[in-house]
């Protein structure tokens, strides 16, 4: 990272909080910004001068706990394999986690892809294979593909249990809170190589606060801060795409496509944010043979929360990581409580790894 970029953010950071009376909150909204930026240890740094939140950017967590419930019962099905990519097998749901019913017997498989689901499905043609659909516009694509390939290839044997999400609604419900207090956003640089940029220009418009696409290399994300407190100094207010080398102006119109002709934009709960209007997909009526939501009978009953889980509160980006009251002690990687804990790009995962020390006062 250039120390004479580092300079300056730091120094726009001090003009910033003298002319508000407060450090500058900004919030990345992506899990691997929020990763990225713990790695970096940037949070310390700039302490006192500017405030890093994490948001609801990653898409384990923010997967609903009554989906969670869903899934497991899915594992539970006779003649059912379960396909997913890894980070979700260890989230708890209300009774079990898939990592306990695969312990207990049931047939719950990582795949990379869904594609490799696909060709598992056609390699055992006895099973049911479901691929637990989970993501946001940057994996949806490859989804979409798998879907269109079951098709071509004949295979009937294959389902998504769609629990996708959609990234623009989201901040929108983020913003629309009265009790969060944002001076700026980080914006995701994968979903917008397929959003395009124009898809956040709402922030600006409704919302008054400047918004940077990012990579998610160090220098990127100090671009990124410059070009915000650069803003606020002069009083601007625009979304601005610092990641060219990955995201077009118009994202990727291919992609989207891809997404509409098998999906469908649906209200959804997120975990901690409630019903979100228009943020999530199902899968649409002419593709119900590839629906597990409609092809198999999944049990529902309601959902338990556990006691004293903060993921909600983290997620919205109203309480950090290391203030839940049971962060490192009773929920830990290991022993998970919430779901913020076990994904790779939780925010309660990277502060476990990387920010730890902030609270019990040594090294990891
Ligand atoms: Fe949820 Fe555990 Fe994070 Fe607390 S520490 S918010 S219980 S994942």
């Amino acid at each position: 990272m250039s120390r004479k970029l580092a300079r300056k953010v730091f120094g726009l950071a001090d003009q910033v909080a003298e002319r508000l009376g407060r450090p500058a909150v900004f919030m990345e909204v992506c899990g691997t910004h929020t990763v990225s930026i713990s790695r970096m240890g940037l949070r310390s740094l700039l302490a006192g001068r500017l405030e890093l939140r994490s948001g609801p950017g990653c898409p384990v967590c923010v997967t609903d706990h009554q989906e969670i419930d869903m899934m497991v019962n899915l594992a539970r099905l006779p003649g059912v394999t379960v396909g997913t990519f890894g980070d979700l097998v260890r989230v708890p749901g209300s009774q079990s986690s898939l990592e306990r019913e695969r312990a207990g017997g049931a047939d719950v498989r990582v795949f990379y892809s869904p594609l490799d689901a696909v060709a598992f499905a056609e390699a055992n043609p006895q099973k049911e294979i479901v691929f637990l659909g989970i993501g946001f516009e940057t994996t949806i694509p490859i989804v979409a593909l798998s879907l269109a390939q079951a098709r071509a290839r004949g295979v009937k044997n294959f389902s998504i249990f769609s629990a996708h999400k959609l990234v623009p609604p989201a901040v929108r419900a983020l913003l629309s809170d009265p009790e969060l207090k944002l001076d700026g956003l980080i914006l995701p640089g994968h979903v917008s190589a397929v959003t395009g940029r124009r898809a956040f220009d709402f922030i600006a418009q409704e919302y008054g606060l400047p918004a940077v696409i990012s990579g998610f290399e160090p220098l990127d994300i100090m671009i990124a801060l410059h070009e915000l407190l650069s803003q606020l100094l002069c009083g601007e207010a625009r979304v601005v795409n610092k990641y060219t080398r990955v995201v077009r102006e118009e994202g990727n119109p291919y992609a989207r496509d891809r997404i509409a002709a098998c999906f469908a934009v649906v209200d959804v709960s997120w975990r901690g944010l409630g019903v979100i209007p228009q943020s999530g997909l199902l899968l649409r009526e002419t593709l119900r043979d590839f629906d597990a939501r409609f092809k198999l009978n999944i049990e529902l009953f309601p959902p338990r929360h556990p006691s004293g889980c903060a993921c909600g509160e983290v997620l919205r980006g109203k309480l950090l990581p290391l203030d839940c009251r049971l962060f490192g002690n009773v929920c830990t990687p290991v022993h998970p409580v919430g779901p913020c804990i076990v994904s790779s790009e939780g925010a309660c995962a990277a502060y476990y790894r990387f920010e730890r020390s902030l609270l019990i006062g040594g090294g990891n």
